[in-house]
């Protein structure tokens, strides 16, 4: 196979690159962390959904059929990883005084809204926590059997010890046991576990505790990591080629993932683990206890008082695509400005190949700007170098329009379908600014006609023919009908 063609990802599992074969092609199944939904989707949520949204793109882009399952977290996840605490959902519910469905489902329209304003596809499933109860205690049920869980006190916890002795936990995060064990000495808060590294796979709620189901062991809930299990499984089947989420899930949520899927199954789920990295802002983690956790929503409005600015969805989107997904990103006014300075010139570079006059021999290389950009979508999804191989292009644009170089009709017809492909099928790009100024121009021309049609109805033909004139020397056709007159581009 030509190594250009050759898809490769780098698995967190292996630690290296791999070349991407589907387990039945051109069958491709990717599952992927979806939102907690309790808050408004910020700078992190879009980081991770456009880099799943870049892979979905490619591997379709590439000819394969993709079922990309992204779930939405509605129940289960608590405000401390160590299995304590309230549910997210629900203490936002109780400080709110609102119904916890009332919560998750504001959330999601908020996440679903803001990925829509972001060009990001949607998943073709979607399955929610809270509507897989069921499969959940199927698989809280075939853990128990195979002897790596245990009941306590009307929940039931995942048995990390036994389960080591037989597999190794921990080989996606590369911690061991020992270390977890020192790291937890402190045995306040482990509750009716018996280790702390253990984790819940079905938790007895308490009085205060509304989000509850009935189970064999006690009303509850289903812990946070089982719910990836049950529905990959369900949607993907017990093998499936890749999972993704970002770095901050690896552990504890993945690695209990892995360990729970070999339980029941007896062996992990998906070949390859994907994760893209996180964002920082001004150098600093991002955190709602640092004050500097900045909403899509206050992107887009310019509202939060760390920007000095509103940005476009699709500058958001640009500016995310501009790194390397496993690199960290870090936020910036300066950054995001240059990233809306870049996007433009980009934007009207692509647009510039429609002005090109083909010529009989071409000086350029078209075969190597399609080649160039997808070697390096096919590095592990290098859109940072596929944007700066466009880049170039724009430049090489710029001087064919100027006649500094030629291309013949059909160089120029691959190039136009290349550039394309990759701006809006791959990178998922919107010309925003171009339709900003569309709909400005869409308001001048009511007002020009408007003016036209005042001058007609005054019998002031000079007037009215003057303007129809002089908007067909700039390439805009006047149809007057019954109703009025309407406009056109020639
Ligand atoms: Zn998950």
């Amino acid at each position: 196979m030509d190594m250009d063609s050759t898809f490769f990802i780098y698995n967190s599992l292996s630690r290296r690159k791999e070349e991407f074969r589907p387990l039945d092609p051109p069958f491709v199944g990717v599952y992927v962390c979806g939102p907690t939904v309790y808050g408004d989707p910020h700078l992190g949520h879009a980081r991770s959904a456009v880099t799943f949204d870049l892979l979905f793109r490619w591997l379709l882009a590439s000819g394969f059929k993709v079922r990309y399952v992204r779930n939405i977290t509605d129940v289960g996840h608590l405000v401390n990883d160590a299995d304590e605490g309230e549910d997210k959902i629900l203490k936002k519910a109780r400080l709110e005084q609102l119904e916890p469905m009332e919560v998750a489902q504001y959330y999601t329209n908020r996440y679903h809204d803001m990925m829509r304003m972001m060009n990001v596809l949607p998943p073709s499933i979607e399955p929610h926590a809270s509507g897989h109860i069921i499969e959940q205690i199927e698989l809280v049920k075939e853990i128990l059997k195979s002897g790596y869980a245990y009941e306590s006190n009307g929940s039931v916890y995942f048995d990390v010890e036994n389960y080591n002795r037989d597999h190794k936990y921990g080989k996606l995060s590369g911690r061991v046991l020992d270390e977890l064990q020192t790291g937890t000495r402190d045995t306040e808060g482990q509750g009716d576990k018996r280790h702390a590294y253990d984790f819940a796979l079905w938790k007895r709620a308490s009085s205060e505790h509304i989000m509850r189901w009935p189970s064999p062991w006690s009303e509850g809930f289903p812990g946070w990591h089982l719910e990836c299990s049950a529905m990959s499984t369900k949607y993907l089947g017990e093998h499936f080629d890749i999972h993704g989420g970002g770095m901050d899930l690896l552990f504890p949520h993945h690695e209990c993932e892995i360990a729970q899927n070999t339980a029941a199954h007896g062996s992990d789920s998906a070949r390859c683990w994907m994760h893209n990295n996180m964002i920082t802002i001004n150098g600093q983690k991002m955190g709602k206890s640092l004050g500097n956790s900045i909403s899509l929503d206050e992107f887009f409005t310019g509202t939060h008082p760390l920007l000095t600015q509103a940005y476009r969805p699709t500058t958001i989107r640009f500016f995310i695509l501009q790194a390397h997904y496993r690199s960290t990103l870090d936020f910036s006014n300066e950054a995001l400005q240059a990233a809306e300075k870049g996007l433009e010139r980009l934007m009207k570079g692509v647009a510039a190949i429609g002005k090109i006059k083909p010529s009989a021999a071409s000086t350029v290389d078209v075969a190597e700007f399609d080649k160039a950009w997808r070697a390096a979508m096919n590095d592990d999804l290098n859109s940072s170098v596929a944007i700066s191989v466009l880049f170039d292009w724009v430049r090489i644009i710029n001087q064919l329009n100027d006649g500094q170089q030629q291309i013949t009709a059909a160089d120029l017809e691959t190039l136009t379908e290349s550039a394309r492909t990759l701006v809006f099928d791959v990178l998922g790009l919107q010309d925003e600014a171009g339709n900003d100024r569309m709909e400005l121009v869409g308001g001048l021309m009511g007002l020009i006609l408007d003016i036209r049609s005042s001058a007609k109805a005054n019998k002031d033909w000079p007037t009215s023919d003057k303007i129809r004139d002089a908007l067909t020397a700039l390439g805009i056709k006047v149809k007057d009908g019954r109703e009025g007159s309407d406009w056109e581009f020639c």
